[in-house]
């Protein structure tokens, strides 16, 4: 079965790479994957990326909300994703790059807690940035990243809630999801 986890070995193995596809994709495609799977809430529209451009995050926006479809005429693998930016929701594709590993971790997440609940959240997660809200950079443009560390971005408070956005390994994010639930 495929997984997050996988993925690499999924496309290494797949036969077929390099190909053209003029079939039609709404009539002959059949999606095959979804990379988003709802265990930590809600998606994130941060965008991030290593300095090293071999390497694709697939818990970035806009891939964290991306599926995998075949075309059941000649096997091409294409990711779908819908686009928000703009004035209007757009669907887009891109072919698998097979040159490219794809990381499965970390992800991001929005977040949002009751202000009582903030210093709790840091007592459990650490995040020490979070005492200094201030000094958090902005949500705005692509991030670049140190995949094994993680990160906030974008810190707000509205009527008594605490938002903001984690880049962090899923099993954090899983943990974060049930401490905003409790
Ligand atoms: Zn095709």
């Amino acid at each position: 079965m495929l997984t997050l986890e996988n993925i690499n070995e999924f496309f290494a193995d797949y036969p077929i790479k390099d190909i053209d596809c003029n079939h039609n994709i709404l009539m002959d495609y059949e999606k095959i994957f979804k990379i988003y799977d709802g265990k930590f809430g809600y998606l994130s529209y941060l965008e991030f990326k290593s300095s090293d451009d071999s390497e694709i995050f697939l818990g970035s926006y806009p891939m964290n909300g991306a599926d995998l479809w075949k075309c059941k005429k000649c096997g091409k693998l294409k990711f779908f994703y819908t686009e928000t930016g703009g004035h209007f929701p757009q669907t887009l594709s891109v072919d698998v790059d097979f040159n490219k590993k794809y990381l499965s971790d970390p992800f991001a997440k929005s977040v949002s807690i009751k202000a009582e609940k903030y210093s709790d959240f840091i007592t459990i997660f650490g995040f020490s940035e979070l005492q200094n809200p201030e000094k958090i950079e902005k949500f705005n443009g692509i991030k670049v990243i140190d995949k094994s560390k993680s990160y906030i971005f974008g810190y707000h408070e509205f009527n008594g809630d605490i938002a903001f956005n984690v880049i962090a390994d899923k099993t954090t994010l899983r943990k974060i999801y049930d401490f905003e639930n409790s």
